[in-house]
């Protein structure tokens, strides 16, 4: 039956869609880890929503608050409502202490791209300023804007003319260093090529309005940015009165062990963009968090008919109370630990050119061992071996080279450990 379904989509869709082309099955219903096609198989979905699914599918609390919102009300446009009011205080809590009074929240509905777009222009109108600095290699989803700042030039492409004044810098991935240099210099001579453009009167980079970065590159390819790097990006962009935002739509709501990323890297952005898990079970919900000194926007300076999803707020605040109440952040670090070691038992392969990650988001490059060309083909193999042998993976990076798995947040040791057998088998059954 899944032919069928796939058959019905191909002859009405349009060709843009991208999951039935790669994962050839039609979902029927999830649980927890685990989802059945309409032909009653079985999988292990490591892909989670493209990492939507914080708590997994279905969580029956989860399912219950935003049932229970339903009922109340089912939107909300713009107004003050209890369900959006318990969401806001509950992204607030999570926050670093130190911000939680300096943030606002701006919903900016219904998907990441639109909190990107969002980001950009409140960065734009809070400054003045018109140009914008990302990192090659980074994605920030398919609108307009949000593609423009977007490094993954495969994408781009058939896109002419762009926005422009978009100024693309290297991302501190030192284990490909362009230039070949040592991981430690590396790590800060990408922060003083953009120093040195930013400063340089002559034929440097405009002062922009911002500086967009992922801190663990998700769609190009598991890369997480190198703490130095990062660190002196924030200060060089603090003395230079450039808003800092971090794109956490990936990283966040727990995803790479803390609740977003930049804790781990000690720093603080001016504005922090969040959306994919935020409702914990796939409802949509998009904000920016944003310091209150960017606070440029007069009423309906941007506004949007689906910013007041009510069931995706319930979710949302329901999704902060387990996960605070079962420790998921504890779950994400020893799961991530595990998931890591046991993916760890493909290094050495010869396919295998890195294995690398963070919390549970994790990657394996394959790569040609004659010349070190990304094995993308390779890649795609694996992915529909391990399809056929009940699991679902996602693929990303150059040529989508990497395989990348995003387990739900609460995902045990068993399921955990029964992926990996699936995947290492995959990787050493297609690897020539
Ligand atoms: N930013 C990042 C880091 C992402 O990973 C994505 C989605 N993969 C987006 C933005 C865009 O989000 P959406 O697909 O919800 O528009």
């Amino acid at each position: 039956r899944s032919a069928e379904y796939l058959a019905h989509q191909g002859r009405w869709e349009s060709n843009a869609r991208t999951y039935p082309r790669r994962l050839p099955i039609a979902l029927a219903e999830g649980f927890g880890s685990y989802v059945r096609d309409v032909d009653d198989n079985v999988f292990i979905d490591f892909l989670s929503g493209a990492g939507v699914l914080a708590l997994g599918h279905n969580h029956p609390e989860v399912v219950r608050a935003a049932e229970a919102s339903l009922r109340a009300l089912t939107h909300g446009l713009d107004f003050p409502t209890p369900a959006k009011r318990e969401f806001t205080d509950a992204q607030l809590s999570m926050l670093p202490p130190g911000m939680r009074s300096r943030m606002k929240v701006h919903f900016c509905g219904p998907t990441g791209a639109n909190a990107v777009d969002a980001a950009l222009k409140l960065c734009k109108t809070a400054t003045g300023r018109g140009a914008v600095v990302s990192f090659q290699g980074g994605f920030h989803g398919s609108t307009h804007s949000a593609m423009a700042v977007t490094g993954l030039v495969a994408q781009k492409e058939p896109v002419a003319d762009g926005m422009p004044g978009v100024h693309f810098f290297p991302f501190s991935y030192c284990a490909r260093c362009p230039l070949g240099l040592s991981p430690e210099s590396c790590e800060t001579n990408c922060v003083a090529l953009l120093e040195r453009s930013l400063r340089d009167a002559n034929g440097g980079v405009p002062k922009p309005a911002a500086v967009v970065v992922e801190l663990v590159q998700g769609e190009g390819g598991v890369v997480p940015a190198r703490p130095e790097f990062v660190r002196r990006l924030r200060v060089l962009t603090a003395e230079l009165g450039i808003p800092l935002v971090v794109d956490e739509v990936q990283t966040g709501c727990g995803r790479t062990g803390t609740w977003f990323a930049f804790e781990r890297y000690g720093i603080q952005p001016d504005v922090i963009v969040a959306s994919k898990a935020l409702s914990g079970m796939g409802l949509p919900v998009a904000i920016i968090l944003y310091d209150r000194r960017l606070d440029a926007w007069a009423p309906g300076a941007h506004t949007g008919t689906f910013r007041g999803n009510q069931a995706a707020f319930a979710a949302g605040a329901e999704t902060v109370r387990i996960v605070r109440r079962d420790d998921v952040l504890g779950n994400v670090r020893r799961r991530g630990e595990q998931l890591g070691a046991r993916l760890a038992e493909l290094a050495g392969h010869p396919w295998v050119r890195e294995v690398r990650g963070r919390g549970l988001m994790w990657g394996v490059e394959l790569a040609d061992p004659a010349g070190g060309a990304p094995a993308g083909s390779v890649a795609a193999a694996v992915q529909a071996d391990a399809l056929r042998n009940g699991l679902i993976v996602e693929l990303g990076g150059r040529e989508d080279c990497v395989v990348r798995v995003l387990p739900p947040l609460n995902v045990t040791a068993e399921v955990v450990d029964t992926a990996c057998d699936i995947l290492t088998a995959s990787v050493r059954r297609c690897c020539p």
